[in-house]
């Protein structure tokens, strides 16, 4: 590994994108991966520079003296730091002025021809950077917008027009109804849940049929489901911080700070897998998942309450730049909900990202295999049915794949913008584990016989779905990786102003969301195995349509904020969102 040669809050002169032109920045910090330095200009614009894009203050100061003998000599044509000399600019490709005009607003290239009016040299003018050297060498992160810090109190304000609360820092506008929305969704989740379960023990399930009566508070509690719930987390949890496995570095912060996390979730997978075989060897009956499903859900529920209480909890001394855009609107209901502090750890322990990828998702595995367990035993078979078996084997096949390429989880929504609040605790330790296994559950009472000619074309649409979800991921985590990788080379893409691209061509070029479109696929195909007699087994492809949708909506959102015209360019050229032709 290279030297570092600017050490952390020292000044020094960074060139700005596109231009040949310098300005003291301050550095913020080395990533030893990507071997650029996180600057920091005046006027707040973050931008990752590589070395050879910076100079030592000492060395600009004495060329500075030696050329401007008297600042009354100083060249008078000032230019904004976005701005190429005359005769390059003339020069620029569409992407040389995505790169470097569009990179700051007029706005703030005024302050900073101000501010930095004094500091600025020019270099050699015949100096400019390709389009393409530009995109890879500079990430513009999001500016520190001052003069609307400025506009803000200290404390809590309101804007009722656009249903934003902000507090302090930045927020963004409220999500899932605002405030009364938390209120909603806080009884209506764990009672869905509840709602659910009971339906799936009914004979005639039904999501449509009156809800069954209520069960007991005494049947719901059981001490031994919460021992093991806890045991399991504690189990995960050892597996987690096991120094096995790559120590992956997540996106940049607004600090400009790195993250690492242990990403050995298919190591973990693979050791549950034999912990659980030698637990089932040894006379261990896993018909208990099935018998205490309604009490394991209701215990896992109250860790979920208890976790998000303590991140709430948390959250109170974290410092601004801690904390999630979306969660830091001062409203409890609605910060408990969403999740105010972004990444909270204990000393290294990532509680966002263990509860993302660990308990619920291994445990989804572990109570699809009990229910094809239950079922042999129920109804005396040498194996499970043909329709258990796609069932457990697809989505063991999803979560397989999730965590073989845990590290692309680092740059999903969830773990880069939403914070860690009931919303994820809950969809991580209740909602996937217990709902997500419906299927496998509702079979175990209600067999669906497949012909195989029906099982074969499940499987095909079950590939078709995963080639799909799997090619368009790695497209796209490829991509933001490294942009130059050959296997893109043939790719078209459209410049935005922050440095990054988007994709055009290949699957991106199809629909928007080519991923939610394989993930639909799949999970037609997880339904299909059960049978058209009840709705229950569809929840999952109904509820899974919603969040898409609005999921969809929310990244469209966060996409026009932080591309804007080169994200219009980019719907106008992919005009569908989802489905081809249809959304
Ligand atoms: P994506 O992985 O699709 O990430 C969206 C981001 O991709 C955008 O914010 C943008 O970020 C980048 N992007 C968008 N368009 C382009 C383009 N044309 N070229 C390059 N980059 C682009 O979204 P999610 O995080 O929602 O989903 C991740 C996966 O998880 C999906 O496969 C989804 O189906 C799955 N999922 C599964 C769920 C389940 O319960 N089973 C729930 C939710 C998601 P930027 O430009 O900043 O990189």
């Amino acid at each position: 590994m290279p030297p570092v040669k600017y050490q952390r809050g020292e000044m020094v002169m960074g060139r700005w994108p596109g231009s040949s032109l310098y300005y003291e920045v301050k550095v913020l910090g080395f990533d030893s991966k990507s071997e650029s330095y996180t600057v920091i200009y005046k006027d707040g614009t973050e931008l990752e520079l590589m070395e050879q894009d910076i100079k030592s203050t000492a060395g600009f100061l004495s060329r500075s003296r030696s050329r401007s003998r008297s600042p009354g000599r100083r060249r008078s044509g000032s230019r904004s730091p976005s701005r190429t000399t005359r005769g390059s600019s003339r020069k620029s490709t569409a992407l040389g002025v995505a790169a470097s005009t569009d990179a700051a607003p007029s706005s703030v290239k005024d302050s900073k021809m101000k501010d930095f009016e004094e500091d600025m040299l020019k270099t050699n003018a015949n100096v400019e950077p390709t389009p393409d050297r530009n995109q890879h060498r500079y990430n513009l992160r999001r500016r520190r917008d001052d003069s609307e810090k400025k506009e803000r109190k200290p404390n809590l304000q309101e804007d009722s027009n656009r249903n934003t609360v902000v507090s302090g820092d930045a927020s963004t506008p409220l999500d899932f109804g605002g405030k009364i929305g938390a209120y909603f969704w806080l009884l209506f989740l764990p009672a869905w849940v509840l709602f659910m379960i009971l339906q799936g023990d009914l004979e005639d399930p039904s999501l449509v049929n009156a809800p069954p009566p209520l069960p007991s508070l005494d049947s719901l509690w059981d001490y031994q489901s919460f021992g093991f719930v806890v045991l399991w987390i504690v189990f995960q949890a050892l597996l987690y911080i096991l120094p096995v496995g790559k120590l992956s570095e997540g996106m940049p912060l607004r600090t400009g700070e790195r993250l690492k996390y242990r990403t050995n979730g298919f190591f973990a997978l693979m050791v549950t897998a034999l912990a659980v075989a030698i637990a089932v060897h040894e006379g261990v009956d896993l018909t208990y998942v099935y018998n205490n499903f309604l009490q394991l859900a209701v215990a896992a529920f109250l860790i979920s309450v208890l976790l998000s209480c303590y991140c709430y909890g948390h959250s109170r001394n974290a410092n601004s730049e801690q904390l999630a855009l979306g969660g830091n609107s001062g409203n409890v209901a609605y910060d408990f909900f969403k999740g105010r502090e972004l990444n909270p750890r204990i000393k290294n322990f990532d509680l966002k990202f263990f509860c993302e990828m660990r308990p619920g998702l291994i445990g989804w595995c572990l109570i699809n295999f009990a229910m094809a367990v239950t079922e042999m035993k129920l109804h005396n078979l040498d194996s499970p049915s043909c329709s258990m078996i796609l069932v457990n084997l697809f989505q063991l096949l999803y979560v397989l794949d999730g965590l073989w390429n845990e590290e692309a989880i680092l740059t999903t929504m969830d773990l880069m913008h939403d914070g860690f609040g009931f919303m994820l605790a809950f969809g991580d330790l209740v909602w996937v584990p217990f709902t997500y296994t419906l299927q496998a559950f509702y079979l175990v009472n209600h067999p669906n016989p497949l012909s195989p000619p029906a099982a074969a074309a499940i499987v095909l649409l079950k590939l078709i779905g995963f080639y799909i979800f799997r090619k368009s991921n790695s497209e796209k985590n490829t991509f933001r990786k490294n942009p130059s990788d050959s296997k893109l080379s043939c790719m078209r893409t459209i410049p935005t102003a922050t440095g990054k691209s988007l994709l055009t061509s290949g699957w991106w070029g199809v629909v928007r969301h080519p991923n939610y479109l394989g993930d639909l696929i799949m999970a037609l195909s997880w339904s299909l195995p059960c049978g058209f007699s009840h709705i229950l087994p569809w929840y999952y492809m109904i509820y899974f349509i919603i969040l898409l949708v609005h999921r969809e909506s929310r990244d469209m959102s966060e996409c026009k904020r932080k591309y804007g015209s080169a994200w219009d360019e980019y719907c106008q050229t992919v005009p569908y969102r989802i489905i081809p032709w249809v959304y």
